[in-house]
């Protein structure tokens, strides 16, 4: 399956929400806060189209309510493993 587009969550730990863009960008600029994300840094979440990819950032935002860590979500910075 080829995905266009990766939906990723901010490492801002204050923001922390998430977003998407082309799966083949190599950073990404968090539309809430601004700041630059590597997507290479972290774990995306692969989205076909952008209609997919909006509703799963949708679905995402709305659970951060209630997790505040998901766990497939985790970055470089805390773990290298694997
Ligand atoms: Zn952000």
């Amino acid at each position: 399956m080829i995905a266009d587009y990766a939906v990723i969550r901010c490492t801002r730990l204050k923001c922390g929400k998430f977003c998407y863009c082309k799966a083949k960008q190599k950073t990404k600029k968090c539309p809430y806060c601004g700041r630059v994300v590597k997507l290479n840094k972290i774990k995306s979440i692969p989205a076909e189209t952008t209609v997919h990819a909006r509703k799963l950032v949708q679905e995402f935002n709305r659970k951060l309510g209630e997790l505040t860590e998901p766990s497939w979500y985790k970055t470089e910075e805390t773990t290298d493993s694997n």
